[in-house]
């Protein structure tokens, strides 16, 4: 038998929470900050000395030697500076301090994080800003025990540098929006509505040895050449199949980190491609959900290494089998429970929620390239629109249900009844029978609704879920103003209601569809429809900037003007970096490991056809001639792409100007590498396993 264990000793043993809190810190202190956390008043900066001391000696007792204020940088990965609790030393020794100043505010040189412009770079100053919304947390690893605390990340001016202001100042508008609509509906006590996230995360896992062996994935996350092994995923039964030993016992370790974190890990099971494998925690505070995502990340990746693995969080880290994405889950939640877009039975008579309904749906028809761009990321352009689904066209998905209930308020003007689930009947008397929902899924749709939640499933696997729910919570804080506004004016707020339900759904009813996305055919239709098609990061980023965005951004004060720009500088940069490092490594394999063993394969063929013809001239050496041909044309083939890799990678590289850099990557280097790879991908079929230069996909995917 395996250890016992204790998961309610062990969940949130690490974090500083409610209950330590409690014990810990005097009454007053204890309800002022609670005060903040939960109503979202303003922090009063005189308890952070006790708050600190409080902290400091929780993380002492458990082994802390340093802490760190932990944020969000605009590189989608959390960043950190170490200091140890040491005082000046005073006679030979040092007590262990921290202050309240230093809970509060730190200042990481912030000239080596990306800031798209908004500070030159003679202006480093950038501050780390407490957020004690999120609670702190001890990690441990192999540098011993560490304190971190959640913290935003600006300018000197006071400017966004990260991912985490945004989303807290997205939550503040959403909040504020939602009370009126709930005030509106006669709710006089909810104090305040906050989003819920649950994010999907979904990865690879290879085995470690293999994965050093193939320089692509340790450079870039993803192979960049490989030719699919005989057998893919067609199979289908890798799916939610029985977990394999090792990846069990891996999956094992990697809940008890996440537990001891704070983070509620909660379904685990094999994904559809074989290797790959998914994490679902339970739904929290979007704030929560955006941190714990990255102690996700973070925590799938270092034990991975301890079990021999490494796991890929790249969402395509395989031509040919299925990509990774993160369903980001999300609906609004007021202090009193109730969730806003929980229809009810009856979903036909429950106004309010009809309402919310409809404002979601205008909110995502009107700023659909924004919520495409925030799922925007190097690795998404693999699946979004490209190989793989979901595709690049953001639609809603509704269900028959509420589909009906909408067809029923737009043709007649009235809503009389909604669609039953029904009885599910197996036809095993053994079997009970069952009470069907009333509406089936569809994995198709990019903004599907599950329920109560709305499932956005373009969010790439690797990148943080912040600026996803920073645009939605914003975009859906803008049509509850628009609803407000005009709802709060009217006389009859029956009738006001009814019409303008109405009016926002007949007007935004082309962004609902609940076909296939796959479909080729859905391609034409949306375009019929009038819906955005952005196929690619670079077309997608300039939604950012557009004067709608601007508007939108700075009415809710989620973002300013500049840093919008900022934003699309940034991920202009990332984009020419990520690829020009993916363009480098593939000439790198294929000048110095691909060319020459395939050189040493043609060689031996050749010998052998000199050979076997000088021992006996009149055998029939055709296949290994035409081999031989085949080889060498390829390897022609192959030179040739590599030779106009280097020149469109110098070309790009010497181009100026972050968009226009940007363009030459997507338009000359991307093409020139998919050039590349096909031969080479060809030649790994042809050539003697034993010379090739790496594993190979079946070595990585099938003997993990
Ligand atoms: P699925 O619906 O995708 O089959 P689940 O029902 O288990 O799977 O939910 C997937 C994720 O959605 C989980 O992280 C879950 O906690 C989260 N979730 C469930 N209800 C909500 C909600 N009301 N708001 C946000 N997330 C939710
Ligand atoms: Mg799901």
């Amino acid at each position: 038998m395996s250890e016992v264990l204790n998961v309610s000793e062990m969940f949130g043993k690490n974090v500083f929470n409610d209950a330590v809190m409690k014990d810990r810190l005097p009454k007053n202190v204890y309800k002022k900050l609670k005060k903040t956390i939960e109503d979202g008043a303003e922090l009063d900066p005189s308890i952070a000395d006790v708050v600190a001391h409080a902290m400091k000696d929780w993380a002492i007792e458990r082994g802390a030697t340093h802490y760190t204020h932990w944020f969000q940088p605009l590189t989608g990965v959390t960043a950190e500076k170490h200091d140890s609790f040491i005082s000046a030393p005073n006679d030979g020794k040092v007590i262990m301090e921290f202050s309240g100043k230093e809970l509060i505010k730190g200042e990481p040189d912030a000239s080596s994080f990306p800031s798209g412009g908004l500070r030159a770079t003679f202006e480093a100053r950038g501050y780390t800003v407490w957020d004690c919304s999120s609670p702190a947390f001890l990690r441990e690893d192999a540098i011993g025990v560490t304190l971190c605390i959640p913290t935003s990340f600006c300018s000197y001016k006071g400017e966004s540098l990260d991912k985490k202001t945004p989303l807290l100042r997205s939550m503040q508008a959403v909040n504020e929006q939602a009370l009126r609509i709930l005030r509106l509906f006669g709710n006089t006590t909810a104090k305040r509505v906050a989003p819920s996230v649950g994010a999907e995360q979904e990865y690879f896992l290879v085995d470690r040895e293999k994965y050093l062996q193939r320089k692509d994935l340790i450079y870039t996350g993803r192979t960049l050449f490989g030719a699919m092994p005989p057998k893919g995923q067609e199979l289908e039964d890798h799916y939610f199949g029985a977990i394999r030993e090792r990846i069990g016992s891996y999956m094992n370790d990697v809940n008890k980190e996440l537990w001891k974190l704070g983070v509620p890990a909660k379904t685990q099971h094999n994904e559809v491609a074989p290797a790959q494998h998914e994490l679902a925690p339970i739904y929290e505070g979007v704030n929560q959900a955006v941190d714990h995502n990255q102690i996700v990340m973070e925590t799938l990746k270092k034990v991975a290494g301890r079990h021999g693995m490494a796991c890929l969080l790249h969402e395509k880290p395989f031509a040919g089998v299925n990509g990774s994405g993160k369903h980001n889950n999300w609906s609004l939640t007021a202090d009193d429970g109730t969730n806003l877009l929980n229809p009810g039975d009856t979903p036909h008579e429950n106004i309010q929620f009809l309402l919310v309904l409809a404002c979601i749906i205008k909110a995502v028809d009107v700023h659909a390239d924004l919520l495409r761009e925030s799922a925007a990321d190097v690795g998404n352009d693999h699946r979004l629109g490209a190989n793989e689904a979901p595709p690049a066209i953001i639609s809603i998905f509704l269900g028959e249900q509420l589909e009906d209930v909408i067809d029923q308020l737009c043709s007649t003007g009235e809503a009389t009844h909604s669609k039953k689930g029904g009885t599910l009947k197996t036809g095993v008397d053994i079997l009970p029978d069952l009470d069907k929902d009333a509406t089936d899924r569809n994995r198709t749709s990019p903004f599907a609704f599950t329920g109560n939640k709305f499932e956005f499933r373009m969010v790439g696997s690797s990148d943080s879920i912040a600026s996803p729910n920073a645009v939605l919570n914003t975009i859906v804080a803008e049509a509850f103003k628009e609803a407000a506004d005009k709802l709060e004016k009217a006389g009859d707020f029956d009738m006001a209601v009814h019409d303008l339900i109405k009016e926002t759904l007949s007007a935004h009813r082309r962004i609902i569809f609940n076909g296939n996305g796959y479909a080729d055919e859905w391609v034409v239709e949306a375009e019929q429809r009038g819906l955005p098609n952005i196929r690619s990061m670079v077309d997608a980023i300039p939604a950012l900037t557009t004067d709608k965005a601007v508007k939108l951004f700075e009415e809710f004060c989620v973002f300013t003007r500049a840093e919008l720009e900022s934003r699309a500088e940034v991920e202009y940069e990332n984009y020419s970096k990520a690829i020009n490092i993916e363009a480098r490594t593939m000439y790198d394999m294929a000048s110095k490991s691909i060319i020459p063993a395939v050189i040493k394969y043609t060689t031996g063929l050749a010998a052998s056809i000199t050979a076997v013809k000088s021992a006996c001239p009149d055998a029939d050496v055709s296949t290994q001639t035409e081999l031989l041909l085949e080889t060498s044309d390829l390897l022609s083939e192959t030179k040739t792409a590599l030779s106009r890799l280097a020149e469109m990678t110098e070309k790009a590289a010497a181009a100026e100007g972050g968009k226009t850099q940007a363009l030459v990557y997507h338009q000359d280097v991307v093409p020139a590498m998919a050039a590349l790879r096909a031969p080479v991908d060809q030649l790994e079929m042809i050539v003697d396993k034993e010379l090739w230069p790496m594993p190979s996909y079946g070595d990585l995917i099938f003997e993990v």
